[in-house]
């Protein structure tokens, strides 16, 4: 059965804007035997984004990638208005490490109006620590969103990244509670030479704060040093200072327990430890993280 016909072909890429057309593909495909892999983004792609892709291509079939900017994971509509936009050359990537289809929907074929998307999964407090403190309502609009994409692409596996690791948390928390079938796996944060975790909002960074940023990722680092020595609360005083000093705004710097997410009590209460951080660059918000200790891998 021929079943190109809906999508626009950039050379062996297919693009897709319509859930039917994209789904069509996406059966054939499937029952011809193909394994796919799917990895969700909000565009403005970067060598990040596209180790999720050459991920997916190593481990199965087809590699398919949304890019939607979706509206109800941002709290401040400014943010969604200054977010990066570049779709020419998002293409261009994506081509570059094989993508075989981008799913590119508008809002309404996301969001089919009037009908609820809102995930029914219990959150157990992962929704409001850390970057849920300071942006209510973000991991309710992100989890909804990656359960509506899932539930149009149905991929095997789900590839996200560690540089968002409350969010790669929660969905994984959400794939356990809803019972999906979908692997979510993790992919390590892809990093500029001097650090800095590659990031969609870098490219609004002055090249006063482009040269600072990098302290976020040293900062993050140094406290598995310090851990050895210091308190919990002291390792966390000394990060936010060093990040000020630096001329950053943090909002938080934490050290939690990498399932919980809750703050851990000293060094030796969890056996997966993460640190996490949020600073603001100039108008940029940053975010990143370190896997200090890990006894569960
Ligand atoms: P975004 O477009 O920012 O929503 O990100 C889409 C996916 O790419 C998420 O799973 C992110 O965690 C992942 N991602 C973004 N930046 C990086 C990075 N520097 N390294 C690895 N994965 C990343």
């Amino acid at each position: 059965m021929a079943f190109i016909i809906f999508a626009e072909t950039n050379e062996s890429m297919l693009v897709f804007k319509s859930v039917d057309e994209l789904q069509f593909w996406l059966d054939q495909k499937r029952s011809e035997g193909h394994s796919i892999g799917f990895a969700p983004t909000m565009g403005a792609l970067h060598q990040g984004h596209l180790e999720l892709v050459k991920k997916a291509k190593s481990e199965g079939d087809l590699a398919v990638v949304s890019i939607f900017v979706n509206p109800t994971q941002f709290n401040d509509a400014k943010d969604l208005e200054k977010y990066p936009r570049t779709p020419g050359m998002d293409m261009e990537l994506l081509m570059s490490v094989d993508c075989d289809a981008v799913f590119l929907p508008g809002v309404e074929e996301v969001y089919p109006p009037g009908k609820e998307y809102s995930v029914a999964m219990d959150f157990k407090s992962l929704d409001s620590l850390m970057e849920g403190a300071f942006r209510p309502g973000h991991f309710a609009g992100m989890a909804s969103v990656v359960w509506r994409l899932l539930e149009i692409v149905q991929p095997q596996n789900l590839y996200m990244g560690q540089k968002d690791f409350q969010q790669w948390t929660i969905v994984h928390e959400m794939l356990h509670q809803l019972g999906s079938p979908t692997h979510l796996v993790m992919c390590p944060t892809v990093r500029e030479t001097d650090g800095l975790a590659m990031s969609s909002r870098n490219t609004r960074l002055t090249p006063e704060m482009r040269e600072v940023a990098p302290i976020i990722y040293q900062t993050l680092t140094a406290a598995a040093g310090l851990l050895q020595t210091y308190p919990v609360a002291e390792v966390v005083a000394m990060a936010l200072e060093q990040l000020e000093n630096a001329g950053l705004k943090p909002e938080y710097f934490c050290l939690v327990d990498g399932f919980t997410l809750r703050e851990i009590e000293n060094r030796d209460s969890s056996t997966f430890v993460v640190a996490c951080t949020a600073a603001w660059a100039g108008d940029v918000r940053l975010i990143d993280n370190a896997i200090l200790k890990n006894q569960e891998a």
